[in-house]
């Protein structure tokens, strides 16, 4: 069977680095097994869900290099939902409740003074006929409850009833269903939870394997419970640890916490993302891969460990760097075609650059000092003008090369005595008005003999 994986995600804010990792970690796990990737957006909560959301995540997706096989809604899927909910039905394991949010939090409190854990009783499956119609009569509408299997004969005797799966990431995992409530699959209001339709969409687009985050241990207990009601075999599931900041906050969504979209925005390259996204809280250490291809072979699920991973966002800066000054020009020509550096100067320029380069879009400023004729603004004392006279009356003759940079110094150092800093710092503010910045050597034949003699101060 073809390997398929989904990311389901709820349009209900901007996804953030802990979300691309469970994205990247479905993707990678696709990658390597030629298998398929649905994004699936989890928008049954209609008053939440927005389309500009899903949009963003879309194109959150895209820029990090994750391109969907299938992409879907369930918000356009309720046939099947109630198809589920039928069959949940007609097998009695569906039960309508009619508590309100009170009486069930005085129920829970009650179990509690009892020292019984605080799981729901069950008592809706008491109820009459005649009770539920009185209950009707005033209005009431019924939520509806999943009976977990969790009994022998008697629903209000529970016994421990283990479930088990092999963790595609955490190894041999148990749940026990009588540990949980029987979930609520859907409301007052007839809109469903997220349990029953990640399911039910589960089953008919044929998902192998489930990874996500290891928020949902235990939904996964009740979860294979609801995939043997409904008759289909239960998926391989997988579940990472999480993402927690250095002070070991968890990530939101509704926050908007270290977003895709902000990182993009801040000029952060997207393999940096997902080289620390996937890395991270991995036996693997964290250091930049040069293309998704490379964090497919480096990608091994089971080698993340248990508990929750504290990242320090500053990281990316260092991956970012080291992704930019690794770029090859075929990679960056766009880009740089985008910022308006063009023609032939502009690979040898970006092999010039791209090791000072912080920010793709630092490449710019580079290109407006190569570019901008003239004497960069600067001031020098009366020695060091002196000095530049010196130096740069000793140009060498045209044709020049890598070299060139070399023969001139060489020569500056016979004639004016100076070397090392007093040489070097101001023929480079000279040159580029700045005090650091790319390999004279390279810069010089970029900039040519006239333009250089236009520098002299
Ligand atoms: N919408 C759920 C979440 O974002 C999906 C969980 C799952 O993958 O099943 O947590």
């Amino acid at each position: 069977m073809t390997v398929t994986v989904r990311f389901a995600p709820s349009p209900t804010g901007h996804i953030h680095i802990g979300n691309a990792r469970t994205a990247l970690f479905n993707w990678l796990f696709a990658n390597k097994a030629n298998g398929r990737f649905i994004l699936r957006f989890d928008d049954t909560d209609v008053a939440r869900s927005r389309q500009e959301y899903a949009d963003q995540i879309q194109k959150d997706l895209f820029w990090l290099g994750i391109k969907p096989d299938v992409t879907a809604h369930q918000s356009s899927r309720f046939v099947t939902y109630e198809a589920a909910v039928e069959t949940l039905k007609a097998k009695g394991v569906l039960y309508p409740c009619y508590e309100t949010p009170d009486e069930l939090e005085r129920k829970r409190r009650l179990r509690l003074s009892r020292r019984l854990p605080p799981v729901y009783g069950r008592e809706a499956l008491k109820l009459t006929d005649g009770e539920k119609k009185a209950f009707k009569a005033e209005g009431r509408k019924p939520h509806w409850r999943f009976l977990l299997p969790n009994f022998a004969a008697d629903p209000f005797a529970p016994q421990r009833t283990e479930v088990h799966w092999d963790d595609v990431v955490r190894g041999p995992q148990t749940v026990d269903l009588a540990s949980m409530s029987d979930p609520v699959l859907v409301r007052e209001d007839g809109t469903y939870l997220y349990t029953l339709p990640s399911v039910a969409d589960d089953i008919e687009m044929g998902v192998t394997h489930v990874i996500r985050g290891d928020d949902h241990v235990t939904n996964t207990g009740a979860q294979i419970a609801l995939f043997k009601a409904l008759d289909a075999e239960q998926p391989a599931f997988g579940h990472h640890n999480l993402l927690t900041t250095s002070t070991g906050e968890g990530l939101s969504k509704r926050t908007g916490s270290l977003s895709i979209k902000g990182l993009r925005e801040a000029g952060i390259e997207p393999l940096a993302v997902a080289s620390l996204a996937v890395l991270i809280g991995t036996s693997e250490s964290v250091a930049a891969v040069y293309s998704l291809d490379e964090l497919v072979q480096r990608f091994e699920p089971t080698a993340t460990s248990k508990s929750a991973s504290k990242f320090d966002p500053a990281d990316l800066d260092g991956l970012n760097r080291d992704i930019l000054h690794a770029m090859p020009f075929a990679t960056a020509k766009p880009r740089l075609a985008e910022l308006g550096i063009e023609g032939e100067k502009a690979e040898p320029f970006w092999l010039c650059v791209r090791g000072n380069l912080d920010r793709f879009a630092d490449a710019a400023e580079w290109w407006t000092i190569i570019s901008k004729k003239g004497r960069p603004a600067t001031e020098f004392s009366a020695e060091d003008e002196a000095f530049l006279a010196q130096a740069f009356a000793e140009l060498p003759p045209e044709p020049w090369d890598q070299m060139t940079w070399k023969v001139w110094t060489d020569r500056v150092k016979q004639v004016t005595g100076r070397k090392g800093k007093t040489l070097f710092m101001p023929l480079r503010l000279a040159l580029t008005g700045r005090d650091s910045g790319p390999e004279l050597a390279n810069f010089l034949p970029l900039l040519g003999v006239e333009e250089t003699q236009a520098r002299r101060p």
